[in-house]
């Protein structure tokens, strides 16, 4: 398959809210960008508005979450936004903040994809880059299972198995596989949300942490695997919400990939290993000019 040509928004977007770990007020602003730009967050609250470019080479290390930092400026829980961003292939777009944690909708990319559905996608000019992973890239649990892999793609897109199995947790084990297309992107996996166990969220409010959220944020598990004062939007919503993660974590390698990936119980920094290495082990194709 062809490169195809790079996409950016036809105007600026505003998305207002809240933090789900700081519960912070943030308004953040989706602006159109240049060709070669990428995307790349912006703190205007702070005095020096270093841009910080979403790559591994700016990740940092942040509890249940995907970060970046560059010259003391950071961007907390950005896997979402660059879900929506690299799900609907908008490659380049100035995120501006002006709080550290990026607003967290109801926890899914919905409130993301929206809001660049509505702002219009535009086609550019040039092509875009893309990474074609040719050799498996395998990241481990401690235990020597893998966590996760990527191994070369004959479709020329990006696809995603993941595989959900906690040993003795409640959530029922679910397997999905998924094509990256924008279309499927809104369809299957934008409105998944971020979920965690009612125990989990006891220990984190005793830390100060998640103490504004509600169950209108996120979804939480009682002991029993049911949803508090939520319901599910599709059956296996959890690893729909793995996948999100997964692509939006994928992205900060920099280009668009094409591979298979296969994930299985994989947290957000099996994922961020796996980005460096495929940053790292990857020829970047430009494509030709037409
Ligand atoms: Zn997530």
């Amino acid at each position: 398959m062809g490169h195809r040509k790079q996409r950016t928004i036809s105007r600026r977007v505003v998305i207002e809210g809240r933090g789900l770990f700081r519960g912070a007020a943030v308004t953040m602003e989706l602006l159109p960008a240049p060709e070669f730009h990428g995307i790349a967050f912006q703190r205007i609250d702070l005095a020096d508005r270093t841009r910080i470019p979403a790559h591994v080479r700016f990740l940092t290390k942040q509890f249940r979450c995907t970060a970046l930092t560059r010259l003391g400026a950071s961007v907390e829980v950005v896997e979402h936004i660059l879900a929506a961003l690299a799900g609907l292939q908008v490659d380049n777009c100035l995120v501006r903040l002006d709080a550290p944690e990026c607003p967290n909708g109801d926890g899914s990319a919905r409130v993301f994809a929206e809001a660049l559905l509505d702002a219009g996608i535009v086609e550019q000019t040039a092509l875009m880059p893309r990474i074609a992973v040719q050799e498996r890239i395998v990241v481990s649990h401690d235990d020597g299972c893998p966590a996760i892999s990527v191994g070369p793609a004959g479709s020329g897109r990006l696809t995603v198995t993941y595989d959900l199995d906690y040993p003795g947790g409640v959530i029922s084990r679910q397997i999905r596989t998924f094509e990256l297309t924008p279309e499927s992107f809104v369809r299957d996996i934008a409105f998944a949300r971020t979920f965690v166990m009612e125990s989990e969220v006891r220990a984190l409010r005793a830390q100060g942490i998640g103490l504004k959220t509600t169950a209108q944020d996120l979804l939480v598990f009682d002991s029993s695997g049911a949803p508090i004062e939520n319901r599910l939007r599709a059956d296996d919503e959890c690893v729909r919400h793995k996948i999100l993660d997964c692509i939006g974590d994928l992205a900060l390698a920099g280009a668009e990939i094409t591979g298979i990936v296969h994930g299985r119980q994989s947290g957000h920094h099996h994922n961020h290993e796996v980005a460096r290495e495929i940053a790292s082990k990857s020829t970047v194709t430009r494509g030709r000019a037409a």
